[in-house]
């Protein structure tokens, strides 16, 4: 029997750089020790105080069919959050509750693209954007953000690339870099969605992971509102990657829209764990902030080993869960030195060809286990790569 093109194309076949991923997951099956890496998931596991709200709703009977579009409380929730972080005005009718940030952006795609419209995205990219994309039936269309420009995408390559395109996907923070976008970038941005008449879908899971500068919403921008889908999620901001809850916020039409795509696809997301959300978004920042804290400390410690070595270059991140590393030095590129360093030392990364080609000849690294192990890792990588550069042992200070 024959099935679908739209999933047999999806991931758009040849080899998708997940290579060392899978083989590192194969070696600890068979009972190696691997330090892994890879995944963006953190070390820690939902706070009780959010299980404990999850189990109340439970037992209180929130355990039937919930209202598709979102319960009232978290909708409103979400609306008060985001309102709150941009000063743009959102009701419950500028929300969607989905299942996770992923749902929504394969919804928020749905929302916009017809079949054979022409969808951006930037990259490096987060792994799932061009399958999401080919997956509505759109045709993925990637725009280089360049290591000389610190991944920061230019607004000018993004207009050559926008001449029959209906919507952009941007994420900042971002996956895999690390990289915020300067308020310049997403001014560049915002004018050319509107000079181009372009939807912006705009992925802000990591909106809580900021360890420098600002995070600027480009919904909040002048003419962006009517034209941008905010993406959100309870994942990475609480540590609910296994709930499956996040949101799109975008204009009232669009919403209305979506709710009747999630009619036909998910029928809505569980009402306790819906419970369990609103009970995390009331306990505010600090609860945001604790979650946060381990990569913030992490990056700290990574600033200081790799200013004391010369061979690893840094990608200048300020957010997010990742070390984006240009390991270039070395001869190698990204796949070749994560499969070295995985054969050498038992240590799992990421090569930066999975996230797309502007990402070639780096390695991401993931800050998501615990601080002495990560620090071993991260100087085991450094030495490592000094060795393959033939440079002596490290000794100096980056500026
Ligand atoms: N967007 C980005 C950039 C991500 O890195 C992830 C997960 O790693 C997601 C979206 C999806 O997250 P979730 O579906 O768990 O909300």
């Amino acid at each position: 029997m024959e099935l679908s093109h739209r999933i047999t194309h999806l991931t758009g076949g040849g080899s998708d750089g997940w290579d060392v991923f899978y083989r590192a997951r194969r070696m600890i099956a068979a009972g190696e020790c691997v330090t892994e890496l890879t995944i963006g998931e953190h070390d820690i596991r939902t706070h009780p105080a959010i299980l404990d709200a999850m189990h109340a709703a439970a037992k209180a009977g929130h355990t039937g069919y919930a209202m598709v579009p979102g319960s009232d409380s978290l909708r409103d929730a979400v609306a008060a959050r985001v309102q709150a972080r941009t000063g743009v005005p959102t009701t419950r009718d500028n929300v969607l509750v989905t299942p996770g940030g992923q749902a929504a952006l394969f919804a928020a795609h749905h929302a916009v693209c017809d079949e054979g419209d022409t969808a951006l995205y930037i990259d490096p990219y987060y792994a799932t954007y061009p399958g999401t994309i080919r997956g509505v039936g759109a045709l993925p269309r990637p725009v280089m953000a360049r290591p000389e420009n610190a991944f920061q995408p230019d607004p000018a390559e993004i207009d050559a690339a926008a001449e029959g395109a209906t919507s952009l996907l941007i994420n900042s923070p971002n996956n895999p870099t690390g990289v915020v976008y300067s308020r310049r970038t997403i001014d560049g941005i915002a004018q050319v969605c509107r000079d181009r008449d372009l939807w912006l879908i705009s992925d802000e899971v990591y909106d809580t992971q900021v360890w420098e500068g600002e995070h600027i919403s480009p919904r909040a921008l002048p003419g962006m509102t009517a034209r941008t889908l905010v993406v959100g999620s309870m994942s990475k901001s609480h540590a609910m990657t296994g709930s499956r809850c996040g949101w799109i916020v975008g204009p009232d039409e669009a919403i209305a829209h979506l709710i009747t795509l999630a009619t036909h696809t998910t029928y809505g997301v569980p009402g306790y764990i819906q419970d369990a959300a609103v009970f995390a978004l009331e306990q505010g920042a600090p609860l945001e902030e604790e979650v946060a804290a381990p990569f913030r400390r992490r990056r700290a410690l990574a600033r200081e080993i790799l200013a004391a070595q010369n061979t690893v270059v840094p990608v200048p991140s300020q957010g997010a869960m990742y070390l984006m590393l240009d390991i270039r030095e070395t001869g190698l590129d990204g796949e070749g030195f994560a499969n070295a360093l995985l054969d050498a030392h038992r240590i799992a990364v990421m090569p930066g060809e999975s996230f797309g080609a502007a990402a070639a000849g780096h390695v991401r690294v993931a800050m998501t286990i615990d601080d002495d192990a990560f620090g071993r890792a991260l100087r085991t990588l450094c030495d490592f790569a000094a060795g393959l550069a033939g440079s002596r042992p490290p000794t100096k200070l980056r500026t």
